[in-house]
């Protein structure tokens, strides 16, 4: 059948410049370029290109660049130019559309309607190069008070403190599994983690083995619908365990990891067959209730000898604040929250897009709420989904989160250019494929440095902003949203957000 798409992008290839290296080729997995022998020059195939970027930035003599294709459309505010073309896609293919990469859709960006405080003449900024900075975070259930045993000059604390994570920033890297990504680029993901003083997190596609001794107590290790990869070893192995019940990117929907991406090493990890697909349910078969959820809960503590944090992630949806506090009650040490624009390696577009709501909404709903019903202690935060730089991370905190996980933000770390082609697992940037001969272009070391470069320039930066905040200590900026004020937004949303407009 003659498809009747247009080309997203447009390959330009300066002849003057090209010298026939074919460099571009071998770079481009969706056979993009190609020599003409007959012409004697490269040509381009624009219909295959992904807009990833890969061959401008290797291509030696800078000969190559790729733009958008404009619309050739007539201009129509209802019928815009990808509505018409996810149409003809699936009339040609009768499928569902998927896509990878987070919702990029025009939904308000709350972080750039939000801006923070300054010290001026009382309460005076602190200079953080001159003086100490306080961003080390625990993660996990406090007690509701502490009882002290004096004896004579020696104080003791007399409470059970259960088991919290400690990170030395607010800043986790987000559940991406082995399988949707390479193994270099989570290798790179667990290196990073460990030298920043941080957590990583398995997703659901289990943890190699040979990482285990190195790498386990830097990991966060997830039970998810599919129990990929679980026994009693790899629970033990890690820092803390995570329930995954609901993803951002893809709210009340399954995973699947297609055939084509189960290598015979991410299917030893998964404990699965090599080559078949690895189809995570919607819901967690054993799961209907909250009094399901805490006994799956206490049966993972009593596993980890209640030595390891419970978390559990859901995703922001309608009314998904009761359901934390549900889950709060029902025992879990930490809540992750996943938000609309959170990212994924694959999900139908319509999900994707259409489901869920904002991170910075949720974030405030669910601080409040907990902190309404007198439970706010007994879990700490972890807000993702759309987390893009410092100053979205000091604003969640302040709309009180305890630390963000960052997902798209690591993979743009790596070298991605949210081609949103990651379900096609021609990842050219060796990130999300498990094709070996394009994985082998990530390298983990440059790739654990560039993550950790990112952990340390953002901290830096959280610093400044909380010094000019005239704040020592991120603690004393946790849901403080007096910090905050909302620019042009309206009461509804300053309400649920919980702070006030500029000027007030
Ligand atoms: S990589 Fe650059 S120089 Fe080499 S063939 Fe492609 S366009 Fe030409
Ligand atoms: S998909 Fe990437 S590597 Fe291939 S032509 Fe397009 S930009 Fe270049």
């Amino acid at each position: 059948m003659k498809s009747f798409l247009f080309p997203e992008f447009q390959v330009f290839r300066d002849e003057n410049l090209c010298d026939q290296c074919r460099g571009c080729e071998r770079q481009c997995a969706f056979g993009t370029h190609r020599y003409d022998e007959t012409q004697d020059r490269m040509i381009s195939d624009d219909f295959k290109c992904a807009g990833c970027q890969r061959c401008v930035i290797f291509c030696p003599k800078g000969a190559i660049t790729i733009r958008p294709t404009p619309s050739s459309y007539r201009p129509n505010a209802n019928w815009s130019r990808e509505k018409i073309e996810d149409l003809k896609r699936q009339a040609e293919t009768g499928g569902v559309i998927l896509t990878g990469c987070g919702n990029d859709k025009p939904f308000r960006i709350y972080w750039d309607h939000i801006v923070l405080n300054a010290s001026q003449v009382t309460n005076p900024s602190i200079d953080p190069l001159r003086e100490p900075m306080e961003l080390r975070t625990f993660l996990g259930s406090k007690p509701d008070f502490i009882d002290l045993k004096v004896d004579g000059d020696h104080v003791d604390i007399d409470t059970r403190i259960g088991p919290n994570l400690m990170i030395e920033a607010p800043i986790l890297f987000s559940a991406m599994s082995y399988g949707a990504i390479s193994y270099n680029a989570f290798n790179a993901l667990a290196r990073a983690a460990c030298s920043s003083g941080t957590f990583f997190n398995t997703g659901e596609g289990g943890l190699p083995r040979e990482m285990r001794e190195e790498f386990g107590r830097c990991a966060i290790v997830q039970v998810a619908s599919g129990r990929f990869g679980i026994d009693a070893e790899y629970l033990n192995c890690a820092a803390a365990v995570e329930i995954k019940v609901g993803q951002g990117a893809k709210p009340g929907i399954g995973g699947h990891l297609p055939g084509e991406k189960v290598s015979q090493s991410v299917a030893s990890t998964r404990m699965i067959p090599a080559g078949a697909d690895a189809i995570s349910p919607a819901p967690h078969h054993d799961i209907y209730s909250i009094e399901d959820l805490s006994m799956l809960i206490h049966a993972l503590k009593e596993a980890t000898n209640y030595e390891k944090p419970i978390s559990v992630k859901i995703a922001a949806v309608h009314n998904f604040a009761a359901i934390a506090s549900g889950i709060v009650r029902a025992g879990a040490d930490i809540i992750a929250i996943d938000g609309l624009r959170g990212g994924t390696g694959a999900a139908p577009k319509a999900i994707r897009d259409n489901v869920g709501i904002p991170i910075e909404l949720a974030i405030s709903s669910l601080d409040r709420r907990l902190r309404d019903e007198g439970i706010r202690n007994r879990c700490s935060i972890i807000a993702a989904g759309g987390t893009r730089c410092s100053a979205d991370v000091i604003k969640a905190i302040a709309l009180g989160a305890d630390a963000v996980y960052i997902g798209t933000a690591a993979l743009v770390a790596m070298g991605c250019n949210l081609c949103q082609k990651c379900y096609t697992g021609k990842c050219n940037w060796g990130i999300c494929t498990q094709d070996p001969r394009l994985s082998g272009r990530l390298n983990t070391d440059i790739a654990a440095m560039r993550l950790s470069n990112l952990l340390a320039a953002w901290s830096h930066e959280i610093k400044e902003m909380l010094g000019g905040m005239g704040i020592n200590a991120l603690e004393s900026l946790r849901g403080n949203r007096d910090h905050l004020r909302g620019v042009g937004l309206y009461e509804w949303e300053l309400d649920v957000l919980g702070i006030k407009g500029a000027g007030e």
